[in-house]
């Protein structure tokens, strides 16, 4: 009876041990789970406002955005530096207040008024900003850390709540794709693709903007 009792204990601790290690793996493939466990924080906004770019309220007026868009420059080769440069060489084409990386958010334009990243009529109400295409699986969770924490940094600065825009083209957090898909200005799908491939190739499963929303209510409720 003493041995059977011992059996049923070594099976049932092998169960919970195992079902342990499933989950720790499951985790393992959650980008989300990953910067939780880690405890991956964001860095601090460096603001450099350049002069150069234009002024333009807001639909609402001056200091009046609607919400936030999350872009990503498709560009594999370049750092944040180099995307900032370009960018203050081409703002007449189009200019976003801010660039975040895995170890930078760098606030350019003033956010109290608009920018120039999805066209018309986005433009007149959103802060907009970019994120650069990173290459190693911390320096991507690094870097979504950093934009969710951005992301619910504006929120909160502007009185908004947290609202993902993905499903009924309302809301206060947008991916450049639903703002062309619900408001127009632009066939961009940014930053859908990045999130998907660089999901794949470092976590084994697509980033998807829903998940990037939990981070950044996360953000947003942390005090
Ligand atoms: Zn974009």
């Amino acid at each position: 009876m003493k041995r059977q009792l011992k059996i049923v204990l070594l099976v049932m601790i092998s169960c919970v041990m195992l079902l342990m290690m499933m989950s720790f793996n499951a985790q393992a493939t959650s980008v989300n789970r990953y910067i939780i466990a880690r405890h991956l924080s964001p860095v601090k906004i460096s603001t450099q406002i350049w002069r150069g770019f234009p002024r333009y309220k807001y639909r609402h007026g001056k200091g009046k955005p609607e919400g936030v868009v999350v872009h990503e420059t498709g560009n594999p080769h370049s750092t944040i530096f180099d995307e900032i440069a370009y960018m203050k060489k081409n703002y007449r084409n189009a200019f976003v207040h801010t660039f975040v990386d895995s170890s930078h958010i760098i606030n350019i334009a003033s956010t109290n008024y608009l920018c120039w990243g999805v066209g018309y009529p986005g433009n007149a109400r959103f802060v907009q900003f970019e994120q650069v295409e990173m290459h190693s699986k911390a320096s991507f969770a690094h870097e979504v850390e950093n934009a969710a924490y951005y992301t619910a940094y504006i929120l909160r600065k502007y009185h908004l709540k947290p609202n993902d825009a993905a499903y009924d083209g309302k809301g206060t957090v947008w991916s450049h794709n639903a703002v062309a898909k619900y408001l127009g200005g632009s066939d961009h799908t940014d930053p859908v693709g990045y999130y998907k491939r660089a999901g794949r190739k470092y976590f084994h499963k697509a980033y998807t903007m829903s998940q990037f929303y939990k981070l950044v209510l996360r953000n947003y409720r942390r005090k």
